[in-house]
């Protein structure tokens, strides 16, 4: 049960982690939840450290792609203010959409890595999809309302996993 959970590496958040661990990681496309992995819910704009990660990733040939269960204009008007590819309503933790699209956009998985802050949706998706993944704490105490329930189960499970030693620390690896 706790392998269907348990990410790739694990961050604090995804502001931390350098240029020099995906391209030891061999990663070339970086699936980037939105809400409370990149900036709060409430955010209708980029904040400043995102516009500068994501000009980083780009700058060094990651290609970056929002990839959030949020609903199509909440994500396209952040995006866009990026000038980064999105897909909305993915449906995280369920594989299919997401493999449709990167299968569309002709992405091997192998070269991906999924990035969010949460075990519920975004690790459990990873894993189904065979996508390496990193878990990170959420960066604003505030959740959007249908993230409550899902606390509720990430809270312990979270802690179990690293009292059973399974948050492996991206630092470690790079
Ligand atoms: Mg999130």
């Amino acid at each position: 049960m706790l392998k269907l959970f348990t990410p790739t590496f694990y961050a604090q958040n995804i502001f931390e982690i350098t240029i020099d661990f995906y391209k030891k990681n061999n990663i070339k496309v970086v699936l980037l939840d939105l809400d409370n992995t990149l900036d709060s819910y409430k955010a209708k704009t980029p904040s400043e450290r995102t516009i500068n990660y994501i000009k980083l990733l780009k700058e060094n040939n990651i290609r970056p792609i929002i990839t959030s269960n949020n609903s199509g204009k909440r994500v396209s008007e952040y995006s866009n203010a990026l000038n980064v590819e999105y897909l909305s309503s993915v449906f995280k933790p369920f594989k299919h959409r997401l493999l449709k699209k990167l299968n569309e956009l002709n992405i091997n998985k192998d070269d991906c890595l999924l990035i969010g802050d949460q075990l519920l949706t975004d690790i459990r998706c990873g894993n189904a999809c065979k996508i390496k993944t990193i878990l990170t704490e959420k960066i604003v105490k505030e959740d959007q309302p249908t993230t409550h329930i899902n606390r509720i189960f990430d809270k312990p499970l979270r802690a179990r996993l690293k009292k059973c030693g399974k948050l492996n620390n991206w630092k470690e690896n790079q």
